[in-house]
């Protein structure tokens, strides 16, 4: 429990008021961990604190149980900012979701993780993506749209792993390299050479396979001398901006709403054709809340003729998160039942009267698409990426 001992002061800081649940801001706690459990305290943030101390103190050890549990959380932070214990300098003095890394970490070094979070591992390492498909597919998304492999051009453009092999993510990489090229933005890509970036690694607690992941992305982009990336997941700039010190004051990192964005400032994208619908937008976890990015989507879409933005209850840094982070996109711990986080959300988004969710991560995208299928949404509600329903405004 090395990792976990790391994280001792904050699990004693812990008053156990409970704030993290959330209860009296909203009528259903914005913890995906706890959203569609059987309700127990063990669930939430506080009690997740409450094992912490068990384990550190010798009373409980890891378990199945308890590894189960912890692989439920998406490491959304939203925990982190409904405790707001601060100290002077504005760091968290208390993080849920930090001590659920560190039993993560500690699961890791014991071999103790459930048979879906090792699988999702081993693909990463095996393959350089959690899909398990060849390096050799990589970049086929982008087939017949005349893209260059990145040379010096002005950015490299990021794709990831959903934008590479997820079909509802290569939707989203092509409407992004067709705004880029309309707007007359030099980038190129790395096709096969691209490898996982591993922020969902990170957050699963396998430091390790991170920095292996980590150390060989670098050095693929210091060989070429990249100096400007764009990212199409938020969970990707993440992992730049934040955990990858290589690269830090070497190279700019930005999301591909906050480039669309500067886009239409300078007047490079015209978006002269109605939308004509009512939208809705829904905040990532990794774009928003991890990094305080809520406008540039927005502002793109008041940029939209005829396209009525409706915020839902939850939004900003209220967001509920999809619950696709933390690598349950891919372990899916937490399941598409009723009350999944996912679920919840279309039905909060439906609730507001709009026709259209709008995204910014390829996770949310396929996340929600599911979610408003199982809901028996399709015709109702779309989902729809920022670079989508911007392409559709300004093509033809
Ligand atoms: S983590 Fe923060 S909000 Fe949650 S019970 Fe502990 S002190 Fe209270
Ligand atoms: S990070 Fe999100 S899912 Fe994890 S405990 Fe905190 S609120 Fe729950």
């Amino acid at each position: 429990m090395d990792h976990l001992l790391r994280e001792k002061f904050g699990v004693y800081r812990c008053d156990g008021f409970g704030i993290c649940r959330g209860g009296y801001h909203f009528k259903v706690s914005p913890c995906p961990m706890f959203v569609g459990s059987d309700g127990f305290e063990s669930h939430t943030p506080r009690g997740v604190i409450t094992i912490a101390r068990g384990i550190l103190e010798g009373s409980l050890a890891y378990t199945k149980e308890i590894a189960d549990l912890v692989y439920r959380c998406t490491m959304c932070g939203n925990c982190r900012l409904l405790c707001g214990a601060e100290y002077e300098d504005g760091g968290p003095m208390i993080d849920p979701a930090g001590v659920l890394l560190a039993m993560r970490a500690d699961l890791v070094e014991n071999s103790l993780v459930p048979p879906p979070v090792r699988d999702f591992f081993k693909n990463v390492h095996r393959y350089g993506n959690p899909f398990g498909e060849p390096a050799e597919e990589r970049g086929k998304w982008g087939e017949g749209l005349g893209l260059e492999e990145y040379e010096d051009h002005d950015y490299l453009f990021y794709v990831g792993c959903e934008g590479s092999y997820d079909e509802r993510g290569k939707r989203m990489a092509v409407a992004l390299s067709r705004l880029m090229a309309l707007g007359g933005v030099s980038f190129g890509i790395l096709g096969e050479k691209e490898l996982c970036e591993g922020n969902e690694v990170r957050m699963s607690g396998e430091t390790g396979l991170f920095q292996w992941l980590a150390d060989r992305l670098v050095l693929r982009f210091t060989e070429r001398g990249v100096r400007r990336i764009v990212t199409l997941s938020p969970h990707a700039y993440n992992a730049f901006r934040n955990d990858y010190p290589a690269l830090a004051g070497g190279c700019e990192v930005v999301h591909y709403t906050q480039l669309l964005r500067d886009l239409l400032r300078a007047g490079r994208l015209r978006p002269l054709r109605e939308l004509g619908a009512r939208v809705t937008y829904h905040d990532p976890c990794f774009l928003g809340r991890r990094n305080e990015e809520y406008d540039a989507p927005r502002e793109i879409l008041r940029a939209l003729q005829g396209a009525d933005l409706i915020e839902m209850p939850r939004t900003r840094e209220d967001s509920l998160c999809c619950g696709g982070g933390g690598g349950n996109f891919f372990t899916d711990m937490l399941g598409g039942g009723e009350n999944s986080p996912s679920r919840m959300r279309v039905r909060e988004a439906h609730g507001t009267g709009a026709q259209v969710l709008v995204v910014a991560c390829p996770v949310c995208a396929k996340m929600f698409e599911d979610a408003a299928a199982a809901e028996g949404l399709d015709g109702a509600l779309a989902v729809r990426d920022v670079s989508e329903v911007l392409l559709q405004c300004c093509s033809g």
